[in-house]
Parts: structure tokens; C-alpha cells; sequence
């Protein structure tokens, strides 16, 4: 896997975790940061190539409006996620503004991916943002999902949405370099896996259950969204984001986990059954 690959890929999701959007003490969007990682995205659309963007970070930001330490319950996270989603949006559209892009955002249920008619409305809204030359921003709905229709992290959803719209890479940043063969929290000496072609028992064991206080991730479920991307014949990458022009540091060679799908050919790719509208 090169990086050549990633700037030949034609379709590609980037997911943003919470502790990279939002500042964890003071809830304030990074909005410097933000805007390197804008410009890297506004680099891959000049070059011909599509971005769809989904991100964490609503709770996080929206929680600090509720004052309190711990953990918030379900009807507070709910409203931490309306207050949050709507400066998030606003910070991105700030961003993407200053190159000339719009954004539409969509926000999702588990259901909406699952439903053959909510599948094909969701592949269309993305088609139909991008081709008006804005970038989809997408988050769950975590106002309304229930914890039957929730996907439980952003880590699966942008797995299932890359099956959808037959992305070719999903770059996962994080606030890790990527799949380390012990944490390396724990242990300094932990060696950071570069590339997964399959995932064993043993990759398994190698993943922590370690989880942050907002985002709903871990190295596990990251590993979980490996699988359905690899299933769907696309590749993902986990990369540490905090860094400015976090797309261009995996470019040039920064440290990252890739995993590599046996089938490279759309053909093989699953798509659950649904027949795709015809390609914009
Ligand atoms: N949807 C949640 C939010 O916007 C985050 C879920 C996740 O971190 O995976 O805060």
C-alpha cells in the first residue's frame, strides 16, 4: 500500500474524531486546525478527486454548555448534541467558505443505511451535494437515535457509508497513529502495525478497549469498521490527526495503519443488494 494509492483514489471519506475538532477542556471548536485539514480536503477536490467528510465531535462540543463533570445522561447528551452539531457546522462552513465550497450536512440513523429506500436517498443526497461542488459533512442524528437505531460510533458509520458510495479509501483520524501491537500507553516499546491484509484473532487481541469520555471509539471498533470496509472492497486507514494538515502527513509517509482489502476491483465490491442509480 503507498501513498500513490491515496492520491489516485477517486471517492474518499474522512472521519474526524472528537478529541481532534473539539478541545477537550474548553469544549471550543480547533478551529485552526480545522482549517489546515479543510485546505488538505480542498487539495484532494482540485485534483479531481471526491471527499466526503464525516465527523464526531457534536457531544463534545455541546456538553460544556451543561456544566458538569462526569457523564451526561441520555436526554442532556441528546441536547449536547443539537447546541454541538450546529456550531460544528458553522465552523466547517466558515472554512470551507474561504475556498469557495458549500457543505450540506446529513445527519444519520443506523436505520437510514439499512432501509433499501433510506440507502439510495442518502447515495443520491451525497451525488447531488457534490456535484453542486459543496462536500457532504455528515454526523449521526444522536438527537433522536435510540439505542436500537444507533450505529454506536462514527468509526461503523463511515465504514457502512463507504460501502454505499463505493469510497476507495477511509481515512479514519484519530488520536492515534494507528494499530500498535500492545498499547502503547502501557508500554513504550508497543510496534506500530504499518499494514493489515487480514484481521486475525491476533490483530484482534492487539486492539485495547480503551474509550474517551465523549467519543463512542476505540481501537475495537475501529477494527469493526475495518472489516465492513474490507468487505466492501475499500481500504482504510487509521492516522493521528491532531497534527496541522493532518491529510498531507499521510501523504508524505507519516505514521498510519493502512488496511488492504483482498478484492481491489469494484466489481467484487457488496452492495448489499441495492441496485445504484446511475453515477453522476
Ligand atoms: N456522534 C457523536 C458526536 O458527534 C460522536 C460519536 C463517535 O465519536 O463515534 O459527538
Amino acid at each position: 500500500m503507498t501513498t500513490a494509492q491515496l492520491i489516485s483514489a477517486h471517492r474518499i471519506i474522512v472521519k474526524i474524531g472528537s478529541a481532534l475538532i473539539a478541545d477537550g477542556e474548553t469544549g471550543d471548536i480547533r478551529g485552526s486546525w480545522l482549517e489546515t485539514m479543510i485546505e488538505d480536503v480542498v487539495r484532494f477536490f482540485s485534483r479531481g478527486q471526491q471527499v466526503i467528510i464525516v465527523t464526531s465531535g457534536a457531544v463534545a462540543v455541546g456538553s460544556h454548555h451543561f456544566n458538569k463533570f462526569g457523564v451526561l445522561r441520555s436526554e442532556e447528551r441528546q441536547a449536547a448534541a443539537a447546541i454541538g452539531q450546529v456550531r460544528l457546522m458553522l465552523a466547517f462552513e466558515q472554512s470551507l467558505k474561504r475556498f469557495g465550497f458549500g457543505l450540506g450536512q446529513i445527519l444519520l440513523m443506523g436505520e437510514d443505511l439499512r432501509n433499501p429506500h433510506r440507502r439510495l436517498n442518502v447515495l443520491s443526497t451525497v451525488r447531488q451535494i457534490l456535484k453542486v461542488g459543496a462536500v457532504p459533512v455528515i454526523n449521526e442524528n444522536d438527537t433522536t437515535a435510540t439505542a436500537e437505531t444507533r450505529f454506536g460510533d462514527n468509526d461503523r458509520l463511515a465504514a457502512q457509508l463507504a460501502e454505499l458510495v463505493q469510497a476507495d479509501i477511509i481515512i479514519l483520524l484519530s488520536n492515534i497513529d494507528g494499530l500498535f501491537t500492545e498499547d502503547p500507553h502501557d508500554n513504550p516499546s508497543a510496534r506500530l502495525i504499518t499494514e493489515v491484509r487480514r484481521i486475525t484473532p491476533q490483530i484482534e487481541a492487539m486492539a485495547g478497549h480503551s474509550v474517551s469520555r465523549h467519543s463512542s471509539g476505540g481501537m475495537l471498533t475501529k477494527l469493526m469498521a475495518a472489516r465492513i470496509a474490507m468487505d466492501a472492497g475499500c481500504n482504510m486507514i487509521i492516522a493521528k490527526g491532531n497534527k496541522s494538515y493532518p491529510l498531507s502527513a499521510i501523504e508524505n509517509g507519516g505514521p498510519s495503519t493502512w488496511f488492504v482489502p483482498f478484492a481491489r476491483d469494484r466489481s467484487d465490491r457488496h452492495t448489499c443488494g441495492n441496485k445504484l442509480p446511475q453515477a453522476q
